[in-house]
């Protein structure tokens, strides 16, 4: 049924596709979390087609200030918080085509080998909370209370390994970015607890990879305030990036960069969500029937 209604929508919205894929006036800004091999390789040779450049974030740093010249059709790259498909599925296919990504670890996940929403969503029913929504807004230090005393079992591991951040670092493809250690909402956080997560993770990065990761960060949930972009400026990061939905233009803010989310979905969806389509051709549709966003 998905399948179907991206196919519609892609033959609706054919020729915004095809003068959104000829722009050279902004950088298409994209990212993922999780995502099959298949689904990865065929959006990046689709990509690749269409003669786009991948580019690091040292590159997009040089764009931001004007030093990369604003006529070809860049792609910047990146994933966040780490899952396992980064390293099975994804970086085969950064080695295949020789396109760089850039990765924003949560290095507690790392050592734990999952993430605390996913002992939140296994202990779903629990007494502490009536909706996991709730963990996601709370004060942080009030969230690592109820969530140290979720029991979980691993069954699968989640995330990868340290090994595989060094494999990943040694091939050059792959630039690491800071995801906070915890994955918190930088907006929970005082400003001491911010900084302490973003120094635990810069410190175990750099431990597994031999590489700084205090170039740039990732808002976790695109969570953001003025308080917690103070922050980000004060410990020394270049940039920082958010989930809004856009392209990045020559003067979008360094420390708001958005992207344009994909998902593990067929190409035709995920070229209907790297062009800003699917996404608010639904928030549409659920305003005419009244349907509320779940933040
Ligand atoms: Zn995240």
């Amino acid at each position: 049924m998905r399948e179907i209604l991206a196919k519609i929508l892609y033959l609706f919205y054919y020729f915004k596709v095809h003068q959104e894929s000829k722009r050279t006036d902004s950088v298409l800004s994209i990212y993922g979390h999780d995502i099959s091999r298949k689904n990865f390789e065929e959006l990046v040779k689709w990509l690749l087609k269409r003669n786009y450049k991948f580019i690091t974030p040292y590159e997009l740093e040089d764009y931001l200030c004007g030093k990369l010249p604003c006529n070809k059709k860049y792609v910047w790259m990146s994933f966040d918080d780490g899952w396992r498909s980064n390293y099975e599925n994804v970086f085969p296919v950064l080695k295949k085509y020789a396109v760089p990504a850039t990765i924003f670890v949560a290095t507690k996940g790392i050592e734990d080998g999952y993430f605390w929403f996913d002992k939140a969503f296994e202990n779903r029913d629990s007494q502490y909370y009536d909706e996991i929504q709730e963990l996601w807004e709370m004060q942080n230090s009030k969230r690592v209370e109820i969530i140290s005393k979720l029991p979980y079992e691993m069954t699968v591991r989640k995330t990868m390994i340290p090994a595989e951040l060094k494999e990943m670092t040694e091939s050059g493809l792959v630039y690491w970015g800071n995801h906070t250690d915890d994955h918190v909402m930088s907006d929970n956080c005082t400003d001491e607890e911010l900084a302490t997560e973003i120094m635990i993770c810069q410190e175990k990065m750099k431990r597994w990879t031999g590489v700084d990761c205090n170039f740039i960060y990732s808002y976790p949930n695109g969570n953001i305030d003025d308080r917690s972009e103070k922050t980000i400026k004060n410990l020394g990061f270049k940039m920082a990036t958010t989930t809004e939905l856009n392209r990045i233009c020559p003067d979008t803010d360094i420390f708001r960069i958005p992207r344009m989310e994909f998902k593990d979905v067929s190409l035709t969806e995920n070229i209907l969500h790297i062009y800003g389509i699917w996404t608010p051709f639904f928030n549409r549709i659920k305003r005419m029937l009244g349907i509320k966003n779940k933040k």
